[in-house]
């Protein structure tokens, strides 16, 4: 393996080794990446969730404090005292584990509060929610049982590996990426050869942080007789009305046949869910297998009933976010930055050349700010960028360090592409 070249994918399968002849290529070409300075990644972080964040090991120049875009914790709701006192006031009223899977004892009110507070946020009937451990589960346990060998999963290039890990089992298409065409292409192709059709698209693309076309997709679906799973993982929180998602921003809440999504987000904890209606929740409750055979989530879970809540009652987080958003997608515009088609909170400088990525990612923690360098396979191998997350409770004054930062590192490695 030529290391200069390798991603970390190439270690995934290397013919005739063993398992640990792998884990041993692999581990040199860790060190090789750490010698190089690119091994920016598992960073310890020893101090909570937010817009600064302690590290332990970041670029051992002895700093220790850091302006973080690595959370998805859009709102900031990991911190908000209500949030906090929700779980903790749970965990002294449940104690600190579930203790067993759902069917067998696991399932408890604090639990059942989640679902029904979902069911009321995506105004779907009593009943029609499921949750799970994580959103990663969410899609790829309840993926692997609903669709089976007769049906087909039309998916969009750009879905989470959660999605194609639920998929392996069945047959499946990729479309280009929020392309119509391309879409209308393979409906058409699949229209008379399947027995279920489930077309799967994210509400908020996790890598350019886009929007999906979804009222085009859902029209091309109905035409063509095949069902639609919105994955909102990014969407909630961020767009739409009282952060209601990408659904409620295109009115077409009640639209689509399963909506997932995550509560490592927005919600500020950890879990996913389903929701879809009474009687698919209550198959994927016996069938699902991650779900009926997995110890159900701690009480801790309990904070995400009141972060749903908090999207109605304060609506400023919200706001706050889209000004943080707007100040620093602007602000790399006009340093010549190209940040791609974002439309969320999700913000992607695109650099292409994934050393360059690497290098910057290096030169962005020796000046305090923790990015993201994404490389091949997470995206292309001509696509590598820097990615980073906006969250509300960001100040004006950290974002401007932000972007000194990248004009600063532009100066070394030239890499701002759009000159105005
Ligand atoms: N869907 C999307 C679009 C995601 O980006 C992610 C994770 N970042 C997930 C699902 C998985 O969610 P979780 O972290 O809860 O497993």
């Amino acid at each position: 393996i030529d290391f200069a070249k390798a991603s970390f994918k190439d270690f995934e399968n290397i013919e005739h080794y063993s398992i640990q002849q792998r884990a041993d290529i692999h581990y040199e070409f860790l060190q090789y990446m750490e010698k190089k300075g690119h091994l920016n990644y598992r960073l310890l972080g020893s101090s909570g969730c937010g817009p600064m964040i302690t590290l332990e090991n970041g670029d051992k120049s002895g700093m220790d404090r850091y302006i973080s875009l690595v959370s998805n914790d859009y709102l900031g709701f990991t911190q908000h005292p209500k949030v906090k006192e929700a779980s903790i006031r749970a965990i002294e009223q449940y104690g600190t584990g579930a203790g067993a899977s759902p069917l067998i004892g696991g399932y408890y009110s604090y639990h059942k509060e989640i679902e029904d507070k979902l069911c009321e946020f995506f105004n779907r009937a009593p009943g029609s929610a499921i949750i799970y451990n994580t959103g990663y589960t969410a899609n790829s346990s309840s993926l692997m049982s609903l669709l089976q060998k007769e049906d087909i999963a039309i998916v969009d290039m750009g879905v989470h590996a959660s999605v194609y890990e639920g998929i392996q089992l069945t047959n499946t298409k990729r479309f280009l990426h929020n392309n119509m065409d391309d879409l209308e292409r393979i409906l058409k192709m699949v229209q008379h050869s399947y027995r279920t059709k489930l077309v799967i698209i994210d509400g908020i693309y996790s890598q350019d942080g886009d929007m999906a076309k979804l009222p085009e997709i859902y029209q091309l679906a109905r035409q063509y007789g095949a069902l639609i799973m919105v994955d909102d993982a990014h969407g909630i929180g961020v767009i739409g009305s009282k952060g209601k998602g990408v659904l409620k921003h295109y009115d077409m809440m009640d639209k689509v046949d399963f909506i997932t999504g995550t509560f490592s987000k927005t919600f500020a904890n950890i879990g996913g869910f389903v929701v879809s209606n009474p009687h698919i929740s209550a198959f994927l409750q016996y069938q699902s297998r991650q779900n009926a055979f997995s110890a159900t989530s701690s009480p801790a879970v309990a904070g995400v009933t009141t972060a749903i809540r908090l999207l109605d009652e304060e609506p400023q987080w919200q706001k706050r976010l889209w000004e943080n958003i707007d100040h620093l997608k602007s602000g790399l515009i006009n340093l010549g930055f190209d940040v791609g088609t974002s439309q969320s909170a999700i913000v992607p400088v695109k650099i292409g050349d994934p050393h360059k990525t690497s290098e910057l990612g290096k030169i962005l923690l020796e000046q305090g700010i923790y990015t993201n360098p994404i490389l091949y396979p997470a995206v292309a191998k001509k696509d590598a960028r820097i990615r980073m997350s906006v969250m509300a409770t960001h100040t004006k004054a950290q974002l401007d360090k932000v972007l000194e930062g990248f004009e600063f590192s532009d100066k070394k490695l030239h890499i701002a592409k759009i000159k105005y």
